[in-house]
């Protein structure tokens, strides 16, 4: 069985704003919501070639700048009755990861104002505003998934995936990655290669979803390995590094991810941990678990991308900073029930028991 759909049109390349915009805008009035962080929009260009692209075609702006990482449901929720209130017909996420995501949950709000948290995570709701995203980071890949990861009001994280949280369109110009420092080229690379290994290694994987997970890190481990050394990233390796988060993102349309995201989550709740490095502790783990019982599936992997299991782990760890804290095992214990029978740990190739990740949380 190899069945996807991906409704997105993708424009991954330099002027990617400039020259496919404006005609996707031809069928929205506007105002448009821009939707953004607090200064990664401005410093990358992304957000000047939007604002002039929307001036060439008269369409008014209006900018939501209140997004931060690991965006809040509260956030939402203003930027969505903000854009219902302006008479907004379109969103525009312009950011990393976190304002993309923040624009598919304010596509929500914006149709719906009236919505309570419980009604939004219910899904009662159907149709969103149309969103567009304009990528600065190369991580997340949610400039081609339907998944908007924001945090609700008790400081979890949630994941939410729908088939109408699709973007309409994405553009992605690897010149606004040029202003990333060196942390977020890591911490996102990490992200890049957790989602293609958990894709890879994930029970609905299919053909299409392993040659895009496999081709993913293919294309980061000469850009990465120059990042970890030092050595200053051109034009061609951000690209490389753009087009695998794009990779990335197209094989966990198919799969989603598995348990080191999941767990990655509670990480970045409790220690602020950023987002890739938080999945990416786990995966030389989650590599293990794989030779062990799929040895197949772990050499199909590593043959396609191109590079043998230990490089590939030394690659990983290379992205990863010391991690300046220790779980209390109470912490551990209290937290545990939250993976019993999750639907995502167990998509992950053999499952995962609640005592695997616990000696996982203890080890770390
Ligand atoms: P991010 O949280 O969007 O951004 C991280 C930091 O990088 C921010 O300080 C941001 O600044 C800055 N930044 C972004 N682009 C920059 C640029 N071009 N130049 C300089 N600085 C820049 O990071 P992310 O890793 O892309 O996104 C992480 C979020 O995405 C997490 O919440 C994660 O759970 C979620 N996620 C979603 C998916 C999905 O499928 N949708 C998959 C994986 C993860 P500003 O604050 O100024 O913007
Ligand atoms: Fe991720």
């Amino acid at each position: 069985m190899m069945n996807f759909y991906m409704p997105v049109q993708v424009f991954a390349g330099k002027n990617a704003v400039k020259d496919h915009m404006p005609d996707l805008l031809k069928s929205f009035r506007g105002p448009v919501l821009l939707v953004t962080g607090a200064s990664s929009a401005k410093k990358s260009g992304a957000l000047d070639d939007v604002l002039a692209v929307l001036s060439e075609q008269n369409i008014k702006a209006v900018i939501y700048d209140g997004i931060r990482e690991n965006p809040l449901l509260s956030s939402c929720m203003e930027a969505g009755r903000m854009a219902h209130d302006a008479g907004c017909d379109l969103i525009i996420g312009i950011g990393g990861g976190s304002p993309m995501d923040a624009a598919k949950s304010i596509a929500v709000y914006a149709a719906y104002p009236g919505l309570t948290e419980e009604e939004f995570y219910a899904k009662k709701w159907t149709a969103p505003l149309p969103v567009f995203e304009v990528g600065t980071t190369s991580g997340t890949g949610s400039e081609v998934t339907t998944v908007s990861v924001v945090t609700d009001s008790t400081g979890r994280k949630h994941s939410m995936s729908d088939s109408r949280l699709y973007p309409k369109a994405s553009f992605g110009d690897p010149r606004y990655t040029m202003t990333l420092p060196l942390s977020v080229t890591l911490s996102t690379g990490a992200d890049v290669i957790a989602h293609c290994m958990e894709s890879f290694f994930n029970k609905k994987a299919n053909e299409f979803s392993r040659a895009a997970a496999a081709r993913g890190i293919r294309l980061l481990i000469e850009p990465l390995k120059k990042a970890e050394n030092g050595e200053p990233l051109t034009l061609e390796d951000r690209s490389a590094l753009y087009e695998a988060s794009i990779l990335g993102g197209l094989a966990i349309c198919v799969t989603g991810t598995a348990f080191p995201h999941n767990v990655g989550y509670f990480l970045t709740e409790r220690h602020g941990v950023p987002h890739g490095i938080a999945c990416a502790v786990f995966l030389p783990r989650l590599m293990e678990h794989i030779r062990r019982n799929f040895p197949e599936t772990a050499d199909a992997l590593y043959d396609a991308a191109g590079i043998s299991e230990e490089d590939l782990k030394t690659l990983i760890l290379g992205t990863l900073p010391a991690l300046d804290f220790r779980l209390t095992e109470e912490e551990i214990e209290a937290e545990l029930p939250r993976w019993e029978n999750n639907r995502t740990v167990m998509s992950t190739l053999g499952g995962y028991t609640l005592d695997e990740i616990r000696v996982m949380l203890k080890e770390l």
